[in-house]
């Protein structure tokens, strides 16, 4: 028989899904990646595509942060269970992660709306998590004909096509959002997209500005600002259409919770 240790007594305590899932990082609370709401994410590490302007780059790896836990992150929504109007899942790909569904179970039982950011990389296992969550982000990349250039992945465009139609099949509140620079997509291109959109029948769309936080392609230029020519050939084809210059879904610097589960600890 093996020896006892902390490590065992604390594995045996978590269920297997929580022993698996692989957490990436945490913001305990962020006004930004749930518009309109008080919320915190939880980011998951994997996914299969290479966009260029990847703000989480650590995250397309499938790894596990080891310093982060399930019971800190449920302790950190406990803790902030007054202010807290709901909880992301973000990424990475959290689709990529196969304990998505229990995770998402798992705060649902804990009072709080979810809410998804998803690429629609896996509209498979998508189209079991929608009847589970309160709201998607669902992030556009390019139109179809320039989808699998663009991540990188052959065949990301019939599986975006299929998870686009999913969402909106849904009947989940959710949103479509582009983000553009000009050495990634030209402003023809982007209007490709949202006519893209548009045809898959996307109604509020949000044109989200370049910011170079975390982007693991340092070839870009820093300043890529929305040309008002743009904004307007965009706005022409959504009744609700917004302009952003903040990313949603980044994942932050302080994303380690301490050892009561409610204060983040600076990595630095
Ligand atoms: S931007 Fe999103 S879909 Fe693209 S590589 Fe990064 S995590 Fe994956």
């Amino acid at each position: 028989m093996g020896s006892v240790t902390p490590s065992t007594i604390l594995a045996r305590e978590l269920l297997p899904w929580q022993q698996r899932i692989l957490l990436g990082g945490f913001t305990p609370c962020t006004t930004i990646d749930w518009p309109g709401r008080c919320a915190a994410t939880i980011f998951l590490s994997g996914c299969p595509w290479r966009c260029p302007y990847c703000h989480n780059p650590r995250l397309q790896q499938r790894q596990r942060d080891g310093l982060l836990a399930w019971d800190s992150i449920v302790a950190a929504l406990q803790a902030g269970r007054d202010t807290l109007e709901g909880v992301v899942f973000s990424g990475g790909e959290p689709t990529a992660d196969s304990q998505l569904a229990a995770a998402i179970g798992a705060v649902k039982a804990l009072g709080f709306p979810v809410g998804l950011h998803t690429s629609g990389a896996y509209p498979e296992r998508l189209a079991k998590i929608l009847p589970l969550v309160d709201w998607v982000g669902f992030d556009l990349k390019a139109d179809y004909a320039s989808y699998d250039a663009l991540t990188g992945a052959r065949g990301s465009a019939a599986r975006v096509t299929q998870s686009a139609r999913q969402i909106i099949a849904s009947g989940v509140a959710h949103e479509f959002r582009l983000t553009w620079h000009h050495e990634v997509l030209s402003e023809d291109a982007a209007v490709l997209a949202a006519h893209f959109a548009q045809h898959l029948g996307a109604r509020r769309f949000v044109l989200q500005e370049y910011r170079t936080e975390g982007v693991a392609d340092s070839q870009l230029a820093e300043h890529a600002p929305l040309p008002a020519r743009l904004v307007a050939r965009v706005r022409q084809l959504f009744a609700d259409c917004e302009v952003r210059g903040e990313i949603c879904g980044l994942v932050g610097e302080l994303d380690k919770l301490d050892s009561e589960g409610a204060n983040p600890v600076d990595k630095g």
